[in-house]
């Protein structure tokens, strides 16, 4: 996604039931869990059309590294259905607030970061401007209409 498009993004929309599987999959996970949100880009929303549970090469409760092979099939499945990367999504054992190192990557993944604190199923969604971090909602429905 490019930082310009980016700038225009003020909520993040997912449905329900994807929510709940990576709120699911966080709290049952003793390791840091992540997950890419492909999707569009639509006014100032970007909408979740597909999730891909990340398969990992290196992974702690507070690091991880996706598998390169994982990330290349999901990016070019991701492709053919005409969808982008449009967030990022992990969780913390701690508030779900960007960590330095996430700060890094937000950087060089200029899309929405949705963190969960996997105590307490709290999440957040931020995207890194050059004008600092910026906090933007998350919209939870049922279907699209
Ligand atoms: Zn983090």
């Amino acid at each position: 996604m490019g930082e310009e498009l980016l700038e225009m993004v003020s909520r993040i929309v997912i449905l329900k039931e994807k929510m709940n599987l990576l709120l699911e999959e966080s709290k049952k996970s003793e390791k840091e869990f992540g997950a890419l949100l492909f999707g569009r880009i639509e006014g100032n929303k970007a909408i979740v059309h597909l999730i891909k549970l990340l398969r990992y090469s290196e992974r702690s409760t507070t690091h991880f590294i996706a598998d390169p092979i994982f990330l290349m099939e999901s990016f070019s499945e991701a492709e053919k259905m005409g969808l982008e990367l449009v967030g990022i999504f992990h969780s913390h054992p701690a508030p779900p607030k960007p960590s330095a190192s996430d700060l890094r990557y937000m950087e060089l993944n200029p899309v929405v970061w949705l963190i969960v604190d996997n105590t307490n199923l709290t999440v957040g969604a931020y995207v890194l401007e050059k004008g600092g971090l910026r906090q933007v909602g998350i919209e939870v429905i049922k279907n699209f209409s």
